[in-house]
């Protein structure tokens, strides 16, 4: 409850607050997830189901309490930037990095998208922020419609005039499906003046991560995360790879100090100690294989008709006929403490319910209440 004698600001005349806004972003709904109350087995955000071990937290706080707290960290992270860079196997200015990778997004639709020669075109259903970002920043665009399985298409791509901007994930979310390399290839070839982003947030759960097209094609990008595989949701830490051309021209635009020492410090342990790297190994096996057996466990139960997608992330996209029965088995699981996400009102995702992997139990205690709803 808030007290009588917090100070209440003055509320503005909406007609000339809204005046200083895009009207697609007064119309935007605003990011919301459901809050985790109750819930003991949370599968709704696609991360790792473990935490760190102590020691290593122990060892990052002890690095952090060397540091000084009244210092401003290093402007552009240039340190954990080689670091990153040695671990992609690229040279350091052709990486760019932020506090998660929505704000890299947010950077580069809006130093890209705003003023192009083409059209901005966004694959959909694919991570809801693409097309939230361009609403809030009233940047319009065309959309690249996967078919009815989800898969990405050539004869669905819109017509591409030089310089426009093609947004899409691979593996996508939250479909969990990919463009395969070889066919993303082509197009990097048949639009020499397109720029393509690939959102690679889940390309360690794949086999085919597209890092090597940068030595091939001026007109990609790029963008990763250390959310995912990595386990390291919370330490907020995102990356972009591209040309060291456009990466200089993005870094104009990325604001000074924005990785904190406690990000800096998490990372380069998670990349450099070799206990990190053992828990990453588990952690992408653990999505590899649990996957596959949660996928064909859905596949077996009779569900109301429901289909399964296969998955190429950490994460399967369930789809029922009727949206009834997508609602009645997310509020069911729900019921139960499991928390998965509906996406079910995202364009293209009607009657959709997605879920993370976790552990071996916890996964056994998802598949057992669906077996029973
Ligand atoms: N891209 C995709 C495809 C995602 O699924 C997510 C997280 N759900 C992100 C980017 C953002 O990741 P983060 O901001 O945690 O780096």
């Amino acid at each position: 409850m808030v007290s009588p004698n917090v100070l209440q600001p003055k509320s503005p005349d909406m007609n000339w607050l809204g005046s200083y806004f895009q009207p697609s972003l007064l119309a935007a709904k605003p990011y919301k997830i459901d809050a985790p109350q109750g819930i003991t087995i949370k599968l709704d955000q696609n991360e790792s189901p473990w935490d760190w071990p102590a020691q290593l937290k122990d060892k990052i706080l002890a690095s952090l309490k060397q540091k000084e707290w009244n210092r401003y960290p290093e402007s552009m992270a240039a340190s954990l930037t080689e670091i990153l860079a040695q671990y992609v196997g690229v040279r350091p200015e052709c990486l760019i990095t932020s506090p998660g990778s929505n704000h890299l997004i947010a950077l580069i639709f809006d130093a890209l998208g705003r003023k192009l020669p083409g059209k901005v075109v966004i694959a959909r259903p694919s991570f809801a922020l693409f097309e939230s970002h361009c609403h809030y920043a009233g940047i319009p665009f065309e959309t690249w419609d996967l078919d009815e399985n989800f898969h990405y298409r050539r004869d669905r791509l819109p017509a591409l005039p030089d310089g426009s901007l093609v947004v899409f994930a691979s593996p996508n979310n939250p479909t969990g499906t990919g463009l395969p390399k070889a066919e993303f290839r082509a197009l990097l070839k048949e639009f020499p003046k397109v720029m393509f982003l690939a959102d690679e947030a889940y390309y360690e759960f794949d086999d085919e991560p597209y890092t090597d097209l940068l030595g091939e094609f001026s007109n990609l990008l790029i963008l990763r995360t250390l959310s995912k595989t990595m386990g390291a949701a919370g330490v907020r830490l995102g990356y972009a790879i591209g040309s060291p051309e456009l990466i200089s021209l993005l870094t104009k635009l990325r604001l000074p100090y924005l990785l904190n020492h406690f990000t800096m410090e998490a990372a380069r342990v998670m990349l450099t100690d070799p206990e990190m790297k053992a828990f990453v190994a588990r952690n992408i096996d653990n999505a590899r294989r649990e996957r596959e057996r949660v996928f064909q466990a859905l596949k077996g139960l009779p569900c109301h008709g429901m289909q399964v997608i296969n998955s190429k992330a950490n994460f399967l996209l369930m789809r029922w006929p009727d949206q009834k029965d997508t609602d009645r088995v997310y509020l069911g699981l729900k019921e139960h403490g499991i928390l998965l996400r509906n996406v079910s009102s995202g364009p293209g995702l009607k009657g959709c319910l997605r879920v993370s992997i976790g552990t071996a139990e916890e996964n056994d205690i998802f598949l057992k209440a669906m077996a029973r709803l």
